[in-house]
């Protein structure tokens, strides 16, 4: 049947950065494919802010973050959105998965899980140790869920099938962390389903993270996004770009010329004559000519300066 207006899916994407310093090429790359992607199937875009975690913000960081989006042209749909305004949900769910007892309180340290020897894509993995209760003498630090027998499969739109045995790979996962804070996969899995994003549009390095969200909506009973995983950008010596390789700034001086190694980079073909061209010049070519094809099972590229 053919799709109405009114029988379309919306599409609603967003992009959350987390505001452990200011933006770099990275983070431009995942910027970019999903306002392309959001815009060019005429859907909305939101920009939340994931400012969860204190230990590793970096002061002024949530601020500079949109104001950097907006120089390079980024329109968002809707008010900033800032996970930490949102902890009161975050513990309703905690007590909601406490209450169904899927979720338990986990006296073990980082030496304890080491000490079991297994790692997976997301580091170490849980071996099940307060699985069914504190040893005597241990207190709880952390809260984790219970994964025991989950298999999770997801068709990635850029990466195909992934399937993973979630006990395997990652164990009873961290919900509530033993210094108090909410988890990532808690945070995004909650906000993703409650903001009805319907498509999450982000970087290769968080491919694994997907199968604990997706589970954590299945048992919040919450809507699921359609992933898609984006290559990542690495540096010379082949490590991610990130705040702990060093990975420089975006200029927002340069934003055009960025903004064209950002389609280069994910593989649409920029003319040259488009580089240097102004800003709103670049996006129209871009929003015009977008075409995720290419992108598919690529995992990996070398940033431009790389
Ligand atoms: N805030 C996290 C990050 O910047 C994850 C974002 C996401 O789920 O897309 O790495």
């Amino acid at each position: 049947m053919a799709s109405t207006p009114e029988t379309q899916e919306i599409y609603r994407g967003r992009f959350a950065p987390s505001p452990t310093g200011p933006l770099h090429f990275g983070s431009l790359i995942a910027a970019t494919g999903s306002y392309l992607e959001a815009r060019t199937r005429g859907g909305e875009w939101l920009l939340r802010i994931d400012d969860i975690d204190p230990p590793r913000e970096q002061p002024g960081a949530s601020e500079e973050i949109p104001r950097t989006l907006e120089l390079f042209g980024f329109q968002w749909d809707g008010p900033v959105h800032y996970q930490s305004s949102r902890t009161e949900r975050y513990r309703e769910v905690v007590q909601t998965l406490i209450g169904r007892e899927l979720a338990y309180g986990c006296g073990c340290t980082r030496k304890d899980i080491a000490a079991a020897g297994k790692s997976g894509p997301n580091g170490l993995v849980y071996p099940g140790t307060c699985r069914n209760g504190l040893a005597p003498g241990r207190r709880t630090r952390a809260l984790r869920v219970r994964t025991e027998h989950q298999h999770i499969r997801f068709d990635d739109l850029f990466q195909g099938i992934v399937r993973c045995d979630l006990e395997g790979m990652l164990g009873d996962f961290v919900i509530r962390r033993a210094d108090g804070y909410y988890a990532y996969h808690l945070a995004a899995a909650v906000d993703d389903g409650d903001s009805g994003i319907t498509h999450v549009i982000r970087g290769h390095d968080l491919l694994w993270c997907t199968p604990p969200q997706l589970y954590l909506q299945q048992l919040l009973r919450l809507p699921q996004p359609r992933y898609g995983h984006l290559p990542v950008a690495v540096n010379a010596q082949g490590q991610k770009l990130s705040k702990q390789t060093f990975a420089p700034a975006l200029d927002v001086s340069l934003a055009s010329t960025q903004l064209w190694q950002a389609l280069d980079f994910l593989l649409q073909s920029p003319p040259e004559a488009l580089a240097g061209e102004p800003l709103d010049i670049v996006w129209e070519w871009a929003l015009a000519h977008w075409d995720p094809a290419p992108l598919r099972h690529r995992q990996q590229a070398p940033a431009p300066d790389a």
